[in-house]
């Protein structure tokens, strides 16, 4: 090893430039991570493969403008030096550094990091008079050099640049070694990626554009971090996260203290920030530092109602209340994502058509305009498009960003749906060839059977069980099988089987890690994206009827009378279901019809009658079972908070005659049961085996202050809510029935659901124990074991679970830490929510794709009865049983007049007052006055309010002070939605029909074909999942019933 001194020039965080001195110690053998290695290195880890055309190395500048390129996993072989990512983490700070960090980690890029400036041949120290940048790019070419030289002259290597003296100067020493500009090498290598050329030309674009840029400040400048972190420290100023108001992006956002600390106190540490000045080109997410306004300029939160504020929480601030103030003095941490934007029209056709800045305006309300140097200007109007923000001067108005890729045009079924991904940070690219190289192969021909290592190795319940799964009708993904059985002695013998998915997904393997990026399968209204590849989720890992197939039971030992658990058996089984039930059919086999049953048809009778009678005396003792399970939980408060008309699983129906029944099955009821149980028994188990490392799902406890519209509203209507367990909360709810309108306790389990907090995995050594409590289904401890096809958390649950068990027999077996492990399962909550918001959204967009083209005056399908459920400053919030919508309807308008009603019911429009009461609000003007109470019913027009840049959005006018007549003729439900899904799916055919005869924009357009058959059934469910319940609840409902 030889020591040589290295001088360091770095920036202090006040932005003055030290000089360091380091020893610095170079080495003989430093490992080159190629596979081709001709030097017997010490490869550890992710090679480079040898079979590739050649190696390239980007110079320093190259790394620091172009890292997303270079993120493209087309481009393969890439060697970043030490030299760059020192760059990278000095230039560009912490989040730079930490994509290219993560870029290295990843098994799916093939990137390798050389440690150049140790490696004692490759090493060039800095010359007398060299400028740094003339240095880094030596150290850069003659670390592609040594590549050369190391892998024996076998390899190409192709160093980039963007330095033009660079490439006359290098480019002909070295036969093997090229020296060329980022664009050329493009242009040569990855000539059909080109997704890569074209973010080549928007990011270069952008740069030009911020060359000519004024100096005048816009903003004040962020203060230095030490001085930010002083003042946090003193208390003089606060650290939060920023959180724009989405209705009123301009004006108003808060910053909420960062952390997971105690709730209560968090309201009154929330700080108001008033106006985009104020802002101080903090953006929507950022984790920000505020100082307080003096007392003097404290104000209040605006509570009128505005756009599409339907879904506000019951809790509401007090109206303008003033509350803390401030403004942003500095930023600690950025959050941009992915924006999609949309081009505006342009107006002003005769501008230079070359390179021009234009101000495009985001999807989400509360991103601020970028500002996007383009060349296509004209071809990206009314287009949305992925852009990246770059920088926010304090000289600059706006924030520079540079464009990522086109989505469509705006409006168009396809674009929207992208748009709904992109927002969502859900990214859903096809399954690489590597991933799927991991998966074992099945054809017809060669089907796949159980290795007898693993016969051996498993409790092989082929012979001894009776095994049966209940799904809805045409389930393809089976992930869950039940058995029953009476054992000698009187006892009972109950088992749940789960898909052994993680003998298939081995940890940290290409499709585990792909799988964990999604954490969830993602179900929109009109398709789905699976967590795992298809060979998985519906066949091997699908516990089909018929064939031999790898699960992780747990089996209890039941005392015949009392039911009680005597004892639990967890493991890994060899298992082959008889029956693949749908809920119908099990129903109806309870009820003691005499269903075909697909699987006995075949049988000769008395064959057929002995298997149907086995089959459902076991079907009537699991009902038996899970009805005692049910009472217990019952009896400790668990609640049922979904006015129940739908019940089944959202997935992988297709069928379309397989309508919904409205009367939800006792046998849902019976599955979701022993769900719950499998998963209550698995959670203490693994977290007896890993008191610190367990993974739960919890769900606490509401705050109490969510209660009050819940609590305002039943008054309203004489009943009386006990909120303060969930036991009383049940009860009341169960209760609170007005015969003559159905709506009334829908609503109200509604309103219920919406004061709920959220259920959320965490780890148990990251939460005091006392919080592991589920409210909702009223257990100490629970976790997710039963999905294991569609949810990440049960894949890291079987890991644990199988953990647990070698425990037993190895005392020394652990698992990752806590820190892994609540990383992990924040990671997991985040993606749910991201999986919620896109199905909502989709949603949303399918209803308004489906009234956008109706006219309101001719068609009745327009008119609808709506319910009354909360009173505001200037109008209503009402619910729309008909279409399971939810949304303000306004009774005083922007020019300030009032709705005025008629005798006959007609509203119309004059001039007024309004007066807001607890549970009602008045209108009068001249023609006299018109109360408005909750659960009244009136008439409602549903209109869409279209907007070029963002979502549309449904607008509901009053149309009369009265029910809507036909609604008494009408189901809830039914046949509207029905039609409301063949309709837009007939227009969004068409629509792609006319796309189909317009030239094409790009190949981007077309990317997502992957989609399956239109998925109606799943369409139907969400409407109605969303007239019940804000998207939060809706998880927690989906748990529940799938859990
Ligand atoms: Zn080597």
């Amino acid at each position: 090893m030889i020591k040589t001194e290295k001088i360091l020039h770095l920036k202090s965080s006040r932005g003055r430039k030290v000089r360091v001195v380091r020893e610095h110690y170079l080495r003989e053998k430093v490992p080159c991570f190629s596979a081709g290695c001709q030097a017997q290195c010490n490869n550890e880890g992710k090679v480079l493969p040898a079979d590739l055309t050649h190696y390239v190395v980007p110079d320093v500048g190259v790394v620091l403008d172009f890292l997303e390129i270079l993120e493209f996993r087309e481009i393969q072989g890439i060697i970043f030096t030490q030299t760059a990512c020192q760059a990278v983490q000095h230039n560009k700070g912490r989040r730079q550094y930490n994509r290219l960090r993560n870029l290295l980690r990843d098994p799916r890029h093939d990137c390798v990091l050389f440690a150049n400036e140790f490696q004692e041949y490759s090493y060039c120290p800095r010359e007398k008079g060299e400028c740094h940048e003339k240095w880094q790019t030596r150290c850069v070419y003659s670390a592609s050099v040594w590549y050369y030289n190391h892998l024996a002259g076998l390899k190409d290597i192709v160093m980039v640049t963007e330095d033009r003296e660079a490439v006359t100067q290098y480019s002909s020493l070295y036969s093997g070694v090229y020296v060329i500009s980022m664009q050329e090498y493009l242009h040569n290598f990855w000539l059909d990626v080109h997704a890569a050329h074209e973010l080549y030309s928007s990011i270069t674009q952008a740069a030009l554009g911020r060359e000519n840029e004024g100096s005048e400040k816009e903003y004040i400048e962020h203060l230095p971090s030490e001085l930010l972190e002083a003042g946090i420290k003193s208390g003089r100023y606060v650290q939060g996260i920023l959180n724009v108001n989405k209705h009123r992006a301009q004006l108003e956002a808060l910053v909420t203290a960062q952390g997971f600390s105690n709730k209560s106190t968090e309201l009154s540490r929330d700080v108001l920030v008033l106006g985009i000045k104020h802002r101080n080109r903090a953006i929507h997410g950022d984790s920000v530092v505020v100082e307080l306004l003096p007392r003097g300029e404290w104000r209040g939160r605006n509570t009128a109602l505005t756009e599409a504020q339907g879904e506000e929480r019951s809790a509401e601030a007090p109206r303008s209340q003033p509350m803390p103030t401030g403004h942003v003095v500095g930023i600690l941490q950025r959050n941009w994502r992915d924006y999609v934007v949309t081009f505006p029209p342009r107006d002003t056709p005769n501008q230079s058509r070359n390179s021009q800045k234009i101000l495009t305006v985001p999807w989400d309300h509360r991103i601020p305009k970028i500002r996007i140097s383009t060349q296509q200007a004209d071809t990206l109007q009314d287009h949305r498009v992925v852009v990246r923000i770059d920088s926010w001067d304090s000289t600059s108005l706006y924030p520079n960003g540079h464009s990522v890729r086109i989505l469509g045009r705006a409006g168009e079924l396809e674009t929207e749906v992208q748009t709904i991904l992109v927002e969502n940070c859900i990214s859903v690219s096809a399954f690489s060839e590597a991933q799927l190289k991991e998966m074992p192969v099945v054809s017809p021909e060669q089907p796949w059977c159980p290795d007898p290592g693993q016969v051996q190795a498993r409790r092989d319940l082929r012979e001894s069980h009776l095994v049966f799964s209940i799904d809805p009708r045409g389930c393809e993904d089976v992930d869950d099988t039940l058995s029953v059985k009476q054992l000698p002695h009187g006892a009972l013998e109950l088992g749940v089987h789960i898909a052994d998915v993680t003998h298939f997904v081995k940890e940290g393997s290409l499709t585990d890690l792909e799988a964990r990026a999604r954490a969830t399968t993602y179900y929109l209204a009109d398709r789905r994206y699976d967590m795992l590849p298809e060979v998985l989720s519906s066949n091997l890992c699908s516990l089909l009827g018929g064939v031999d197939r790898y699960a992780m039971s747990v089996l209890w030992q039941l005392d015949a009378d009392s039911l009680e658990v005597k004892s639990v058996w967890f493991g890994r089984t060899l298992i082959r279901s008889s029956y693949q039930l749908h809920y119908e059919l099990a129903q109806s086999l309870l009820n003691g019809e005499e269903p075909d049953v697909p699987e006995l048809i075949r049988l000769p009778p008395e064959q057929r009658d002995r298997n149907l009678c086995d089959l459902t005396q076991a079907l009537h003792t699991l009902t038996h079972v899970a009805r005692h399970l049910r009472a217990q939980r019952d009896r400790g408060g668990a609640l049922e908070l979904e006015g129940v008309e739908v019940r089944a699983q959202l997935d992988s129906e297709k069928n379309i005659t397989a309508l919904v029944p409205r009367q939800p099955l006792e046998v849902h009821e019976t599955v979701a049961e022993c769900m719950i149980f499998a998963n209550h028994w698995v959670a203490r188990k693994i977290q007896e085996a890993f008191p610190h490392q367990a993974l739960l799902r919890h769900h606490p406890p509401p705050r109490q202050e969510h209660f009050s519209q819940l609590q305002d509203c039943a008054r309203a209507q004489g009943f009386s809510i006990d909120t303060r367990s969930n036991k009383s909360l049940a009860g009341c709810l169960e209760q609170a029935v007005d015969p003559q309108d159905p709506v009334v306790n829908q609503l109200l389990r509604m309103m219920a659901t919406q004061a709920m907090s959220q259920a959320m995995y965490f780890c148990t050594g990251a939460v005091p124990a006392e919080d592991y409590y589920h409210y909702g289904l009223a257990l100490d401890r629970y976790t997710h074991f039963t999905s294991p096809i569609r949810r990440y958390a049960d894949v890291v649950v079987h890991r644990l679970l199988t953990a647990a068990l070698d425990q037993e027999i190895d005392r020394s077996v652990s698992v990752g830490s806590t820190r892994d492990m609540e990383e992990t399962a924040q990671h997991m909550n985040t993606r749910n929510r991201a999986a919620q918001h896109a199905q909502r959204m989709s949603t949303e967009l399918f209803q308004c794709l489906f009234f956008r083209d109706r006219h309101p005056e001719t068609d009745s399908d327009c008119l609808a009865d709506a319910v009354i459920y909360g009173i505001r400053d200037n109008g209503v919030l009402v619910f729309v049983p008909q279409y399971g919508l939810r949304g303000p309807v306004y009774l005083r308008s922007r020019g300030g007049e009032v709705v005025s009603v008629a005798t006959d019911g007609s509203c119309d429009w004059s001039s007024g007052t309004l007066t807001r009461n607890a549970d009602h609000i008045t209108t009068s003007s001249v023609s006299g006055s018109a109360t408005f109470r909750l659960f009244q019913h009136i008439t409602v027009c549903i209109l869409v309010h279209t907007n070029p840049c963002h979502a549309d959005a449904l607008n509901l006018q009053l149309v009369r002070h009265a029910p809507h007549k036909s609604q008494s003729m009408r189901p809830v439900g039914g046949h509207t939605r029905a039609r409301l899904v063949q309709e837009v799916q007939r227009q969004a055919e068409e629509a792609t029909l006319r796309a189909s005869l317009r030239p094409k924009l790009s190949r981007e357009e077309k990317q997502f074909s992957q989609s399956k058959q239109p998925n109606l059934y799943s369409l139907l469910e969400e409407i109605q999942e969303l007239s019940l319940m804000s998207s939060e609840a809706s998880a927690q409902r989906l748990c529940a019933t799938t859990a």
